[in-house]
């Protein structure tokens, strides 16, 4: 999703313009990986120095909720990327370290099972942890 598709749910859901929305979701465009609140509120201190973390929280909450961002879990801590724009279905390789995303174009559902008869399926996850090809090269040297 681009920023302006992003502002665009946004005002189609009726939320008002912040200066401060914008800016986050800039941030998240930009990186293009998953960032923790934490790392979103760091790059925001410059322009916005008494942004606090419940702001942060609250907002990535709603641009999930809204379907702008994706979300994941790593050791208990909630991470945010940009709403993938490859609009054809497929899943993410994520790095543990520094949540850069890889496309894995296969789909394990496939492989699994055709159509189960007794279940309605309306939605999965699949995602594949590890580190990405600069995280373990900068590891391996430490
Ligand atoms: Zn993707
Ligand atoms: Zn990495
Ligand atoms: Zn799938």
């Amino acid at each position: 999703m681009t920023v302006e598709e992003a502002l665009q749910v946004l005002k189609d859901h009726g939320y008002k313009y912040t200066g401060k929305r914008e800016a986050l979701i800039r941030i998240l465009a930009r990186e293009n990986r998953y960032l923790t609140a934490k790392e979103a509120l760091d790059q925001m201190l410059g322009d916005y120095p008494d942004l606090s973390f419940d702001t942060i929280y609250r907002n990535l909450a709603l641009f999930h909720e809204l379907g702008i961002v994706q979300m994941t879990e790593i050791d208990g801590e909630r991470r945010y990327r940009m709403r993938c724009p490859i609009a054809v279905h497929h899943h993410h390789l994520i790095c543990l370290s520094c949540g850069a995303t890889q496309e894995i174009h296969a789909c394990p559902l496939n492989a699994m099972w055709g159509e189960p008869d007794d279940f309605v399926i309306v939605d999965h996850k699949f995602e594949v942890y590890g580190y990405c090809r600069s995280c373990a090269e900068s590891a391996s040297v430490r």
